[in-house]
């Protein structure tokens, strides 16, 4: 049987990062379906003993030995080592459903070192996806400048896990995409508590908007995003808008 290690240089190189890297979740999920031995390596030794090596980051100053990334059955990839350049994953593998079990080992390492369970939540009790990708705004320091337009990316039903009590969302700009209101119900429907990790764009709130996202389930707080200053009047008038439906922001 073919041997593979998916190695989330984010999980070694970062002491307190606690989200799961959703491309090695994805590879996992493709090459387990494969048949072949799936390994979450929490180390860069013994790489040579693997037929694969998969190597992924989000972050940019996440270090990852040199020497490894040129072994021969490596592969790296993510934005943290090409930031907006980074390659998609090939569409049979962005569009599996992650393995939410690639972490359970590790999870349950943290657990009888004496980790508290609510600091893994992202990785035992979440659905994780992109129902859409991509932003028109195209900030500067931000990396989604290869976009002119919200699309939609993944279909629920891609990546939700009914036996996970919550979803997470990383849509870059969901309230930009103009089905929103249909993607919106889909996720109402069902029934779980969601979130959307990388805020919301408050710039776009509008009555409807309003309405439909205060009525629902949401996990934890509404974040919204403030990315230019000159926008603080119009921010301003969008949270009096917003505060005729919630009291939550
Ligand atoms: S609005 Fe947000 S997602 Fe869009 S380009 Fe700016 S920072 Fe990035």
């Amino acid at each position: 049987m073919l041997r593979v290690a998916i190695i989330d240089a984010d999980l070694i190189g970062r002491k307190r990062h606690r989200f799961p890297n959703l491309a090695c979740m994805k590879l996992s999920g493709y090459w387990k379906g494969k048949g072949v031995d799936i390994v979450l390596k929490t180390d860069f030794t013994g790489l040579s003993e693997f037929d694969q090596v998969f190597i992924s980051k989000v972050f940019t100053d996440t270090s990852v030995p040199e020497d490894v990334l040129s072994l021969p059955n490596v592969q790296h990839g993510g934005t943290g080592f090409f930031y907006d350049k980074a390659v998609p994953l090939p569409d049979e593998v962005e569009h599996h459903r992650p393995d939410y079990h690639l972490y359970d080992p590790w999870v349950e390492r943290q657990l009888s070192a004496g980790g508290k369970a609510r600091d893994f939540i992202y990785y035992t009790d979440y659905s994780i996806g992109f129902l859409t990708r991509g932003c028109f705004r195209k900030c500067s320091f931000c990396v989604n400048q290869n976009y002119e337009r919200v699309s939609a990316h993944s279909p629920l039903a891609e990546f939700f896990d009914p036996e996970r009590p919550k979803i997470c969302l990383l849509d870059d700009n969901f309230l930009g995409y103009p089905n929103w209101k249909g993607l919106l119900t889909g996720l109402q429907q069902t029934q779980r508590p969601f979130q959307f990790k990388q805020g919301l764009d408050e710039r776009l709130l509008t009555d409807e908007k309003c309405a439909a996202l205060f009525s629902s389930r949401y996990d934890s707080d509404f974040i919204f995003a403030f990315d230019d200053a000159a926008d603080a009047a119009l921010i301003e008038q969008k949270l009096q808008l917003a505060r005729k439906h919630t009291n939550a922001v």
